[in-house]
């Protein structure tokens, strides 16, 4: 089985992409109703009240509802498309819909519809979907309606075009169940409270977007050695493999040269993605072998998360066309770097003034600083809660486990602003002409330069000169729920920011800057404990951190305690985000997920080492044992015999050790599936069936080391990772 999937493998050519700039003009958004194509196929007004409701966030009426739609019918049809969908993004973390075509019979003759009303909202029964109990059966409905703020876009499959309609997904009852409607919350709530304080500095901003640009991280492997592990088939991880003798060691992947196969695959998913408007810029290889990154330009951040969903989606779609299996799993390899997600977040004015970029002059200086603190003072106060968003099974094999970034929540911010915090919070006033440009004067705010190859790739939150860059989101996670915790953290803080400063103005009667910098010192004070410069992964962090009083949650079910603490209740029923109804519905939708998963992984490991592993090496041991006695009947010398008898014994122990371990794992598995509390359930996974998982991979690794590779029927880390 294995040589047979390995032959498929070596066989494959690459398949040739076409790949020049003249092609990538054409392409790009072509496929996107996009302001181009509203202008050609809206009239007039309404693409003027259509431009509008979606810069001002109101409301779309019925009529200009029905306008629209014939317009997007119209862009759609002539570009072959035949059905549309809503798209929507329900708890599952990945992209639903349900298609109906344009197409009704009417007095016998096809014709094609598509009125205002399927356009604005649609009633798909989504009752298999996670609701987390707040959607019960007998009013099982559920409705998508229209976001215009992410434009429509049509798909394409081998066997046809789809009109895709990017949508919000909530309950009968109004509550949320998606991803996006809660971002979206949380987008216009960050965009009143940062344009509020802006308001300090500059009188014309009147809108604040928070900007998103995801680096994607992936492992490409070949479809036909795929398909021969049910690890990878079932969970995306490989639960058992021996290591390969070489892996990163020799740091020779990192930024290499990409191979002619993958870089068809990418060159040919980066054009499916331009198609759609996705600004895909970047590629390269990262450090593991088999493993690859790539990046778009960044973009307003609920059209980006929207982007990085669907390019997963591509991805994997397009990977099939050249023979590979796309893994987006946080941890697919034991042994070398897992795969993360960077969210590079920050905050644009309508008027091009990047908030999180350091000032050229003192008034840009002080809302930098101000836009700064206050975002350190957000994660500070709400870092259990990001945790909390990002926590899942998966994601549990870097987080807290050796792995870039750590379990605790820090921000790196590198030698020159630590240097102006640390200035700012004791009211240091530069000596004019000292130490150039690099020193703050805080009584004057001059220029702020920051050095952008400070870096510290351990960190989960590091400031990389103009933007922050949450790097703790694994790979195969939707991005929306860490950034609408981020951006509703933010927002909470900007607006507590606006009335500490407007207090001490009214109150103690300060000068405006003087308030400002007197707020943003007390916040310093308040939250830099969570500031930390050295090194994430050592020992030491860990002991430094537990001095500071934070947060070290190593799994999922310690970590998702946070989407329920009265901290969050309260601040997300303020935003009015999140009722606690909807918190908890959430909470229980996120352990169920931790506990199926670790289910799911348990059970294969059963399978595999009683139907693969130790079938082989079951059948290796019988010939050992077979040679020992023709040792003995030949009359062999006892030294030799010795020798073969070392092996096999190797071989029983580990043969011994992997069945008992395995049978323990199981009855830990029967025993935790019977607690109801699903918070102590899932606690139970994680400290008693999870726990077993490394110990007995360790034999089951051990045997792959001793066997015979000709019984061997899965395919080995040296041919998933290392084929060329
Ligand atoms: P790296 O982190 O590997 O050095 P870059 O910093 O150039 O790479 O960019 C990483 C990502 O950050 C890209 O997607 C880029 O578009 C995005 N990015 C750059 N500036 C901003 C910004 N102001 N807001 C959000 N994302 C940004
Ligand atoms: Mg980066």
């Amino acid at each position: 089985m294995r040589f047979k999937a390995l032959e498929i493998a070596l066989s494959r050519e690459p398949i040739k992409v076409k790949n020049d700039f003249s092609n990538i003009q054409d392409m790009y958004a072509c496929n996107v109703f996009n302001d181009d194509s509203m202008q050609t196929y809206l009239d007039k007004d309404t693409y003027k009240s259509l431009k509008a409701s979606i810069k001002n966030g109101t409301k779309i009426s019925r009529e200009m509802a029905s306008q629209i739609a014939v317009g997007m019918k119209a862009w759609a049809m002539e570009r072959g498309v035949t059905h549309y969908t809503h798209w929507f993004q329900p708890l599952t973390g990945t992209t639903a819909e349900k298609h109906d075509s344009f197409f009704e019979p009417e007095g016998g003759r096809a014709v094609s519809k598509f009125s205002g009303n399927a356009l604005v909202q649609q009633e798909p029964d989504a009752s298999s979907l996670p609701s987390g109990g707040l959607r019960n059966t007998f009013e099982a409905r559920g409705y998508t309606a229209w976001d215009p703020s992410s434009p429509a876009f049509i798909y394409e499959n081998t066997s046809g075009k789809t009109l895709c309609i990017p949508t919000v997904f909530v309950s009968y009852t109004g509550e949320a169940l998606d991803y996006k409607a809660p971002l979206l919350k949380s987008i216009s709530l960050l965009d009143q409270a940062a344009t509020d304080v802006c308001k300090y500095f500059y009188s014309d901003v009147s809108k604040v977007s928070a900007s998103l640009g995801v680096e994607q991280e992936y492992f490409l492997v070949d479809k036909a050695l795929f398909n021969q592990r049910p690890d990878l088939v079932m969970c995306g991880r490989t639960l058992f493999g021996y290591a390969a003798a070489k892996n990163q060691q020799m740091d020779d992947h990192y930024f290499g040269s990409i191979p002619d196969r993958v870089f068809n695959y990418m060159v040919d998913f980066e054009n499916e993605a331009l198609k759609l408007g996705i600004p895909l810029r970047t590629r390269h290889n990262e450090v593991a072998p088999g493993q690859y990154e790539c990046a778009p330009q960044f973009e307003e951040i609920n059209l980006a998360v929207d982007h990085n969903q669907l390019l997963m989606d591509l991805m994997d779609e397009v990977a099939n066309r050249h023979g590979f299996k796309v893994l987006f799993h946080e941890k697919p390899f034991a042994g070398i770097n897992g795969s993360g997600k960077h969210n590079n977040w920050s905050l644009m004015t309508d008027t091009g003034i990047n908030l999180l970029s350091p000032g050229n002059n003192p008034l840009s200086s002080l809302s930098f600083l101000t836009f700064f603190v206050n975002t350190i003072k957000a994660f500070h106060d709400a870092s259990d809660l990001i945790r909390a968003s990002i926590a899942s099974a998966s994601n549990d094999h870097r987080l807290g486990a050796n792995e870039a970034p750590p379990a605790i929540m820090s921000i790196f911010i590198g030698s020159t602003l630590s240097k102006v915090l640390e200035d700012l919070e004791n009211n240091v006033k530069a000596k004019k002409g000292k130490t150039e440009d690099k020193k703050i004067d805080i009584a004057q705010i001059p220029e702020i330069l920051v050095d952008n190859t400070d870096r510290n790739r351990t960190s989960p939150f590091a400031f990389t000169g103009n933007k922050f860059e949450l790097r703790a989101v694994g790979s195969s996670k939707s991005c929306a729920s860490p950034m609408m915790v981020l951006n509703a953290a933010m927002a909470s803080q900007l607006n507590q920011f606006k009335k500490d400063v407007d207090a001490l103005i009214a109150d103690k009667k300060m000068r405006k800057n003087d308030a400002i910098l007197t707020v943003l010192r007390g916040y310093l004070k308040d939250s830099k404990r969570v500031l930390f410069e050295g090194n994430g992964y050592g020992e030491e962090w860990v002991k430094e951190a537990k001095k500071r009083g934070l947060s070290n949650l190593r799994d999922t079910p310690a970590a998702l305690g946070a989407y329920v603490s009265d901290s969050t209740v309260a601040m997300m029923s303020e935003l009015g985000i999140f009722t606690q109804e909807e918190l908890h519905a959430r909470y229980h939708i996120e352990l169920e997920d931790y506990t199926k998963k670790v289910q799911i992984e348990g059970r294969i490991i059963d399978e595999m080492a009683y139907t693969i592993v130790l079938p082989a090496a079951i059948r290796y041991q019988k010939e050992l044992a077979d040679n020992v006695i023709a040792l003995k009947n030949a009359g062999m010398p006892k030294v030799q015999i010795d020798a073969s008898m070392e092996v096999l014994e190797e071989v029983s122990s580990h043969i011994n050790a992997l069945k008992t371990k395995v049978d323990r794992m199981v009855e830990a598995r029967k025993k935790a599936n019977k607690i109801d509390d699903m918070s102590k359930q899932a606690k139970a996974y994680a400290s008693k069936v999870n726990a077993e998982f490394d110990d007995i991979r360790y034999h089951a690794d051990k045997l792959e080391r001793l066997v015979d590779d000709n019984f061997w029927t899965m395919p080995k880390y040296r041919e998933l990772l290392h084929i060329k």
